[in-house]
């Protein structure tokens, strides 16, 4: 690492600051500011409105570690995977995936919020692979930047921004690296920079209810969602290892009192395991919980990983379960599949397999 004053994560208050203390005019913080966030550019060379003695100087003290892409994948469905990797050689994967549903060429993007993950899922690559450390609230923005940069440059498209929603659902537990994923929302939200609407923000939890609780107060017009994948303590456990800790009950106790205090509709997420969680009596489990509240269930067709036994259900199974909870009184949707040809789908991110 050198010892280069990192301009990714300041605020224009603080850029201000900097540019001021090198003796430079209040304005050009607003400047580079601009050129990091609208325009995704991290050469200090390519700054062209900025003097080009200003341009040396900030090359010589300064540095804007946007993460490099080390490899990328394209699914025949146009989701690509990308290997990012961060200064200290830590990799993390991210995935953009076409938003088919509006035809507007647009995509979403899957963001990671550690490197690794703690929770452990019995069905998760990533879980496989163990902790590494949390991500600063900077690179989880410099990923988005790497993303959207390298989208536009792939798909040579000439639209201004290709990133219509922003779903932080990729490698770790977001409310376990709460201050920094939050900081990180308010950077995408900024108007003088990237300038992504909140409502296009999605914050998936494995069910860290201590985050849930704070994430209440905090005012936001994200969408939360909850990772359930199972109606019963029992099964949940041997799934998502955090319901030891936090079971149904209290889960569902932040849950309620998030929607109370937010009036937002929380979303149920549930991956379909063939054998697993798909009889009728885990549907009847789950209308139980889930009918009293303002909340859709999202139901994810698993995604097969290597060295992990579960089953993606048969068509009809699928099917069968869907109408089950909708006549049961559930808004429902099954998540299209996307990306598993490039194991990018949900609960297949491993970096492990890219070394
Ligand atoms: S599913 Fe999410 S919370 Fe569970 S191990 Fe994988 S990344 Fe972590």
């Amino acid at each position: 690492m050198d010892s280069k004053v990192e301009l990714l994560g300041l605020s224009i208050a603080e850029l201000e600051e900097f540019v001021v203390a090198i003796g430079e005019p209040k304005f050009r913080a607003k400047q580079i500011y601009k050129w990091i966030y609208q325009k995704r550019e991290h050469s200090f060379y390519e700054m062209s409105d900025l003097p080009k003695d200003l341009r040396y100087k900030l090359d010589e003290i300064a540095i804007i570690s946007i993460p490099r892409v080390l490899k990328q994948k394209v699914s025949l469905d146009g989701t690509r995977k990308y290997l990012i990797e961060f200064r200290d050689k830590k990799k993390v994967e991210t995935v953009v995936i076409p938003q088919s549903f509006d035809k507007s060429g647009k995509y979403s993007l899957c963001l990671s919020t550690q490197v690794g993950c703690p929770i452990g899922c019995s069905f998760c690559a990533t879980g496989l692979g163990g902790f590494q450390r949390n991500l600063t609230y900077y690179e989880i923005v410099g990923l988005y930047l790497t993303s959207a940069r390298e989208l536009k440059k792939k798909i040579r498209s000439d639209k201004e921004d290709l990133i219509a929603n922003v779903v932080y659902m990729g490698m770790g537990e977001p409310l376990l690296n709460y201050e920094e994923t939050i900081r990180s929302i308010y950077f995408l939200n900024d108007a003088k920079g990237i300038n992504l609407g909140q409502r296009h923000i999605t914050i998936s939890t494995a069910g860290e209810v201590s985050g849930i609780y704070k994430l209440a107060e905090e005012n936001l017009q994200v969408t939360l969602a909850i990772s359930l994948h199972a109606s019963n303590d029992e099964l949940r456990n041997e799934l998502i290892p955090l319901n030891r800790k936090y079971p149904l009950t209290d889960l569902f106790n932040a849950v309620k009192y998030y929607i109370d205090k937010t009036n937002r509709r929380v979303t149920f997420e549930y991956i379909l395991l063939d054998d697993i969680n798909t009889n009728k009596s885990d549907a009847d489990s789950l209308i139980k919980l889930v009918k009293p509240l303002l909340a859709n269930v999202n139901l994810i067709p698993y995604n097969e990983v290597d060295n992990i036994a579960y089953q993606k259900p048969p068509a009809r199974r699928i099917e069968m379960f869907y109408n089950w909870l909708v006549s049961g009184g559930l808004n429902v949707t099954i998540r299209e599949e996307k990306g598993a040809d490039i194991d990018a789908a949900c609960g297949q991110l491993a970096t492990k397999k890219e070394r």
